[in-house]
């Protein structure tokens, strides 16, 4: 075996290379041996990338593209409570013959490595201020507790009666300065 392309996001394509039109499907699931992403929530180490991959021989190399499922796990950004959502992400790569150009992304050796496109696809997916849910009211600056609704309602100011009165006041302004208009369309 003179392979010396290895790793975990590794593919063969020798069956198809140079074969334009031909295509393969192939699913694995990684699991992580490094944290992908550095904000407050990330896929952490140990975690399940699971790969749906499809790869289709063209002129110019190896058309890669499918999608990735996986769990985020951090914490939210406003109550700190932790937090756990599958992320799921589509990808798609043309990685090219080797040639004069150099390319981001190559076949090597009849192979095809997708790890640093499906994590940097993981990794742009990840929210920046993520949330536990999305009307999160976040810590009481003063207590440090979790708000709630209830706790949130006491801090609503009650409207003033009188303000009301002379709402009712306007509206009645506002209908008496309609009228002629309202006789001339009918
Ligand atoms: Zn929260």
């Amino acid at each position: 075996m003179k392979t010396r392309l290895n790793g975990p996001f590794v593919i063969p394509v020798h069956d198809i290379v140079r074969h334009p039109g031909e295509m393969r499907e192939h699913e694995l699931t990684v699991s992580l041996k490094e944290r992908w992403g550095e904000g407050l929530v990330s896929i952490e180490e140990g975690t399940d990338v699971v790969l749906d991959v499809r790869v289709e021989s063209v002129h110019e190399g190896i058309l890669v593209s499918g999608e990735a499922a996986t769990t985020l796990r951090g914490e939210c950004g406003r109550c700190l409570d932790p937090i756990e959502e599958p992320v799921e992400v589509e990808f798609q790569e043309l990685f090219a013959y080797p040639g004069e150009e150099a390319n981001d992304f190559e076949v090597q050796d009849d192979h095809v490595d997708l790890e640093t496109l499906v994590r940097d696809a993981t990794v742009l997916a990840l929210p920046f201020q993520p949330v536990c849910q999305p009307d999160c009211l976040g810590l009481d600056p003063e207590t440090g507790e979790r708000m709630t609704e209830s706790t949130e309602k006491e801090q609503v100011a009650p409207i003033d009666p009188r303000w009301s009165a002379l709402q009712k006041i306007t509206d009645q302004g506002n209908a008496a300065d309609r009228s002629p208009e309202n006789t001339e369309g009918s």
